[in-house]
């Protein structure tokens, strides 16, 4: 039964409410199920992109916050929390090492600092869109307006990744203080795609309170939404935090649900995750076997990187560090995969490149 549904997945990219539950169930409990799922996935991806990996470096541009979600280290509640902004001339830094490394896609990520005003914002990305024309930029800065969304466009960010994190309105707000609003987040992911970024969500997998139905909610979301690129990383508690004594997210079923999302979108740009690297020092290459095709090794400065705690021990060094490359590309001929240095946009030639 459950194997049909693998194939069922494969060839209509979606299955009904109890189809999911039944799939999700039985890879989760059954190991030859789970191969079968994670082989499917990874082949799809191999028939879309082959085995290159696309690389992205991340530059934590600012760990202040003005939100309060209960799981995040970097809440404004945390007063324990270290804080830092980059300059511009630290980003601008951190992008001429990473171009010189080879990277060709820039993630600037932040809280949601308010300092990072489009007055502020809007030269940095405009410097970084000239200086490296062939470079895409990323944003990950959190819920903005309309305007800024199109004005940061408008300067040469052509991505964003904004996670919904939580596609079940009931548990969204039960994780998010009341200022924050479900209807909000998704509205800002819908406008992003309006503008024209190619546009992330995904959510966290193992959540306190969250359900199969939850998960399956969130598949139901994307299969609405239709995102271009997918983050889905294991939750993990940060000690500093009011979900401080629950359990981490089980790999598995984020591996699961990974696997998933590749049948239900082939061409998406989905990253084996650095969650997952860090509760397991396998997570990234079975991120990898399971459909992930993306990679994001942290190209901060390294005297910032342990300041941008979303979670605890959260890994930035091995080959989760930008400057590290070579271990990276080991690591990945290991398994048969080898980097793709390309830009990686979603579903273009580009993305045929070294396959
Ligand atoms: N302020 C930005 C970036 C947030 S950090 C934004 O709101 O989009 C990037 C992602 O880290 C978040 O979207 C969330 O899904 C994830 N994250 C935060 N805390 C986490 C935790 N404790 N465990 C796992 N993932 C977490």
């Amino acid at each position: 039964m459950a194997y049909r549904l693998v194939e069922e997945l494969a060839l209509k990219r979606r299955l009904d409410t109890d189809s999911y539950r039944t799939l999700i169930t039985a890879s989760a409990n059954n190991d030859a199920v789970f191969a079968h799922l994670r082989d499917k996935a990874a082949k799809t991806a191999i028939t879309k992109f082959g085995y290159g990996i696309f690389i992205r470096g991340l530059i934590e541009i600012s760990s202040y916050c003005s939100n309060d979600c209960l799981y995040c280290g970097l809440r404004r509640s945390n007063i324990e929390a270290e804080r830092y902004r980059l300059s511009d001339e630290d980003i601008m830094e951190c992008c001429a090492t990473g171009y010189d490394i080879g990277f060709r896609t820039f993630v600037l990520q932040g809280g949601e600092d308010r300092a990072l005003t489009d007055d502020r914002l809007i030269p940095i990305v405009s410097n970084i869109h000239g200086k490296w024309p062939e470079a895409a930029i990323t944003l990950s800065l959190g819920e903005r307006t309309d305007d800024s969304f199109r004005k940061l466009f408008h300067a040469g960010a052509s991505r964003y990744l904004l996670r919904h994190e939580a596609a079940d309105e009931s548990l969204y707000n039960s994780l998010h203080p009341v200022q924050m609003s479900w209807s909000n987040r998704i509205s800002c992911i819908n406008r992003l795609i309006g503008i024209g970024y190619q546009t992330g969500m995904g959510m966290i997998v193992g959540l306190p309170g969250q359900s199969v139905d939850s998960l399956i909610k969130d598949l139901s979301l994307m299969e609405k939404i239709q995102p271009h690129m997918i983050g889905i990383g294991p939750f993990i508690p940060h000690r500093r935090t009011p979900l401080c004594n629950n359990r981490p997210g089980d790999i598995r079923l984020t591996l699961i649900m990974i696997a998933i999302s590749r049948l239900m979108f082939p061409d998406a740009l989905i990253p084996a995750t650095t969650a997952l690297a860090t509760v397991s020092s396998t997570g990234r290459k079975e991120g990898i076997l399971s459909g992930a095709n993306v990679v994001m090794p942290n190209l901060s400065p390294v005297s910032t990187r342990h300041k941008y705690a979303i979670y605890d021990n959260k890994v930035s060094s091995a080959a989760e560090a930008a400057e590290n490359i070579n271990l990276l590309e080991q690591e990945l001929n290991r398994i048969g995969y080898r980097i793709n240095y390309s830009r990686g946009d979603y579903n273009t030639d580009i993305n045929h490149e070294q396959i």
